[in-house]
């Protein structure tokens, strides 16, 4: 069995995810890559850890039912019978709307994939990870946004509020765990340049906010990984309840 400690990435197909995965790899962590749609994509960083001579697997698993991470801690147990750490990145955003536009169906799926979900995977890594329960300890961390802070005004409040739940959540998990061996951190991306912004239906969203960085430009999803990869390792070995801002400046 591979000895390596093992780390789980949600939404690790594209994007941030994508970029955790690959530099965790780098730095020995055997990396469990998760997925809800797009498996090529998921093989294909997959496949490149290998090439990069590291050590990971895939899984489907939507974060934002029960049965989706009933499927990948299942993969958990099965593949390593370990797991310690997890980064709770998998997040969605919609259509841009104000918020007398939005239905009851957005805000549940909202906050079932950007809230609930981080809180299960959480439960599910605590309880095989927390010293409580008899594991070794480990670490997690959650991708939040600006968003929490800023509030995005009339292109999604209802994000904003599910990363401010993740905030919240995380510096709560932090204190509950803190003495069980597991350190909880939380990251805010700025605005990053990935497909999410397509994905809310518009595509140029990162290009044209760039100007109003105070850097003057968007980050990637690599910077954002570095700062994930720094509070995974035992060099935050007493960082715990913290929320990095990587958003230069924003
Ligand atoms: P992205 O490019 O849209 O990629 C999303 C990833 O999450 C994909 O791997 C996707 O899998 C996966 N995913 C989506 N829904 C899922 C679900 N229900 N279950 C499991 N996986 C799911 O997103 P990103 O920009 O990298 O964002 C990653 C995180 O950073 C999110 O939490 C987002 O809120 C946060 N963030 C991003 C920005 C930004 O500007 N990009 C800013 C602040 C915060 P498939 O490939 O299978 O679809």
């Amino acid at each position: 069995m591979d000895q390596n400690p093992v780390l789980l990435v949600t939404g690790a197909s594209r994007g941030i995810g994508a970029a955790v995965a690959s530099k965790a790899a780098e730095q020995g962590w055997t990396v469990l890559v998760n997925y809800v749609q797009n498996e090529s994509a998921a093989r294909s960083v997959a496949d490149q850890i290998t090439a990069n001579g590291g050590s990971s697997r895939i899984v489907q698993g939507d974060t934002g039912t029960e049965e989706g991470i009933a499927a990948i801690f299942a993969a958990v147990d099965r593949e390593f019978g370990r797991i310690d750490g997890l980064v709770n990145n998998a997040g969605v955003v919609d259509q841009t709307a104000r918020v007398d536009e939005m239905s009851r169906e957005r805000l549940e799926r909202m906050f079932a994939i950007n809230v609930i979900g981080k809180i299960r995977c959480a439960t599910e890594a605590v309880k095989r990870m927390s010293t409580r329960h008899g594991g070794k300890g480990g670490v997690i961390v959650n991708i939040s946004s600006m968003a929490a802070v800023l509030g995005s005004a009339g292109q999604y409040v209802d994000y904003a509020a599910a990363k401010g739940a993740v905030d919240t959540f995380t510096i709560g998990l932090s204190r509950e765990v803190a003495a069980e061996g597991i350190r909880v951190n939380g990251i805010r991306p700025g605005i990053i340049n990935t497909d999410i912004h397509a994905s809310g239906g518009l595509p140029e969203r990162a290009r044209d906010l760039a100007p109003t960085v105070p850097m003057q430009r968007t980050g990637t999803a690599e910077e954002v990984a570095d700062a994930v990869v720094y509070l995974i390792s035992s060099r935050a070995s007493y960082v715990t309840g913290a929320i990095l801002n990587v958003s230069g400046g924003r």
